[in-house]
């Protein structure tokens, strides 16, 4: 009797600890970071073709000008869409794209209260806000890539 007891015990103890495990996992997705997708560029001559740029402003749900822009100021170097492509002069490796695209998201993108990804931009006497439709929060953004 005891033996079984204990045995019921230990099953539920093992049944509580697979359930926390579930809900820690669902926490954590929630408020997982943000994915960028990864980036693609190949070189030609002294030219960086950025090959997938159409897909981060389809994630970042933001107007692909204003991310070409934001690249182009902070490589200080012209750039210019090309159908799905951007293309800067010089030549460019993948990780700086990242690191900036990762900054622009901190930037611009990420709410600053709960770190969701999914906000939108809203302008109000020439100030821009990002508005986040997670939590409802609603900050000025600094910049002027928004
Ligand atoms: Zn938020």
């Amino acid at each position: 009797m005891l033996v079984r007891e204990q045995l019921a015990k230990s099953e539920y103890e093992k049944l509580l600890k697979k359930v926390q495990d579930k809900v820690s996992e669902i926490r954590k997705d929630s408020t997982s970071r943000f994915e960028l997708p990864k980036v693609d560029i190949m070189w030609q001559g002294n030219r960086t073709f950025f090959r997938n740029f159409s897909e981060f402003p389809k994630v970042l749900r933001r107007e692909p000008e204003k991310i070409l822009q934001y690249l182009s100021k902070e490589f200080a170097t012209p750039a210019q869409l090309a159908g799905d492509k951007a293309v800067f002069v010089g030549k460019k490796e993948p990780h700086e794209f990242t690191s900036l695209l990762t900054r622009y998201v901190k930037e611009y993108v990420e709410c600053p209260m709960c770190k969701s990804p999914d906000t939108r931009i809203e302008k109000s006497n020439r100030v821009h806000f990002l508005v986040c439709e997670a939590c409802g929060a609603k900050s000025p953004l600094k910049g002027q890539y928004a």
